[in-house]
């Protein structure tokens, strides 16, 4: 292309890339330099080496057979190799569990708008050509002599320094409705603006129903990503300004409550995680919670549907509703509650859903019923490890028949020993015999 041949050779350098990948670049680009193919590293890991952040994600893409030098680089490294035949690419897993991306410098055409595209060899200006935005659009070469060489062509410098999002054609978000919420996720990443016109492309596709058509998981995966992001506050509330959050469902909005619980949920994770670090929450279905947390069963459904959810992540939304304001109403209310209770109220209750519990009472702001929340659900999870004594076995033992009865007489027997009423084997025995007597269950131990 002819913007190439006027381009200013520009080097960037590969010095601060940790040394293992920049090894392997080394020799990676000694085994293309042997077969005469030209290899870039290419699109995000350019960026964030230019804003010099750290992303050592190694996207490589070959002028030629990229496939067929994956193979290759797999044999020579002993790496396990996963090819994507209809894109062109292939996945390499090294010994050390470093991962690399190979594919062939591609063009690509969509025969509909949001469906996937179906791809062609072409050159690398080609390639860059069919990315989301230009500061995803850039290259740099890795063959010696040109090793760092940086291949810009569409202004991708340019938008960095202007913290610009721009996408490369008028048709770019036709072709992949996906790049919305990806123009969403680095402007609220980087902080950066969208450029006018792509704003007005954005917002004209917006208007249509092309987001319609992506199919669940595609955009469960853009939603879920988003909201894996740093702070995804911001860029909730982006997609409320820009009305997207329709297309999670119709009905699906941001009031003032929702918007305050959504606020509140990086201050409950930070609580939770220091408290329990051990604890694995998923924070984008937490963020999807609190979004969807003053919905109706029926939009929770919907949503579900059309995000294609996975079961537990499926459980975890439709618990977020109604369970959960009325669990709070026990657990800050004044009257007093036993632990057994709270144990009882909570126990099926995932860490996500109590980060949940957490963000709607911060948003409420009352200091007073939060202290008492935190009491509790530290007690609680502390309980969470308490077991009895006694099991079906012993009662079998003590003379009672098998039946529903054991789960019965069990759990009062867990909750005795939650509130502190028996502490010792012995006890669980007087307590099980003295229950038993006053429900008057046959048995044949008195
Ligand atoms: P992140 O830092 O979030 O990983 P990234 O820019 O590395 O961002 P990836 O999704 O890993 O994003 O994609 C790698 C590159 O592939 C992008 O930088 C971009 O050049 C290109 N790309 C990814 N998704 C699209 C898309 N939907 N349309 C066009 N190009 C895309």
């Amino acid at each position: 292309m002819s913007g190439m041949k006027n381009q200013v050779k520009q080097i960037v350098s590969l010095s601060k890339m940790p040394m293992r990948q920049r090894h392997l670049l080394k020799q990676i680009c000694r085994l293309a330099d042997e077969r005469d193919l030209a290899v870039y590293l290419v699109g995000g890991v350019v960026r964030d080496l230019l804003l010099k952040r750290e992303n050592w994600d190694l996207d490589l893409t070959v002028e030629g057979d990229g496939v067929a030098f994956a193979r290759l680089v797999a044999d020579r490294y002993r790496a396990g190799l996963a090819v994507f035949e209809r894109f062109a690419t292939a996945r390499l897993t090294f010994p050390d569990g470093l991962k690399m991306d190979i594919a062939t410098t591609r063009r690509e055409s969509y025969a509909q708008p949001a469906v996937l595209p179906t791809v062609q060899p072409a050159s690398i200006e080609e390639d860059l050509y069919r990315r989301d935005f230009t500061i995803n659009a850039m290259a740099v070469q890795l063959n010696s002599g040109q090793f760092g060489r940086l291949l810009d062509v569409y202004g991708g410098q340019r938008d960095l320094r202007a913290r610009t999002i721009r996408v490369l054609h008028a048709g770019s978000f036709q072709d992949d409705p996906t790049r919305i919420f990806r123009a969403i996720r680095f402007e609220q990443r980087f902080g950066f603006h969208l450029e006018r016109i792509t704003l007005r492309l954005l917002a004209q596709a917006a208007s249509t129903n092309l987001i319609q058509q992506l199919s669940g998981p595609r955009l469960q995966n853009e939603i879920l990503l988003l909201f894996a992001e740093r702070n995804p506050v911001r860029a909730i509330a982006r997609l409320a300004q820009l009305k997207l959050l329709r297309f999670l469902h119709r009905r699906l909005c941001y009031r003032k409550n929702v918007k305050q619980m959504v606020t509140a949920v990086p201050k409950a994770l930070a609580w939770w995680t220091r408290r329990f670090p051990d604890s694995k929450v998923d924070r984008p279905i937490v963020y999807l919670m609190a979004l969807s947390g003053e919905s109706s069963p029926a939009v929770l459904a919907g949503m579900i549907r059309r995000l294609a959810l996975s079961r537990e992540q499926a459980k975890n939304v439709s618990a977020g509703g109604r369970r959960v304001d009325r669990a709070l109403k026990r657990l800050t209310g004044e009257g007093i509650i036993r632990p057994s209770q709270v144990y009882r109220l909570l126990e099926h209750f995932s860490d996500e859903a109590f980060v949940l519990l957490l963000a709607k009472q911060i948003s409420r702001q009352q200091g007073m019923g939060l202290n008492l929340l935190k009491g509790r659900l530290l007690a609680y999870v502390k309980n969470r490890t308490i077991k009895t004594v006694l099991t079906g076995r012993d009662l079998q033992a003590m003379g009672l028949q098998p039946g529903p009865q054991y789960k019965i007489i069990l759990g009062k027997l867990l909750d005795a020993r939650i509130d502190g009423v028996v502490t010792t084997e012995a006890e669980e025995r007087v307590f099980v015999r003295k229950w038993l007597g006053e429900q008057n269950v046959s048995n044949d131990c008195r």
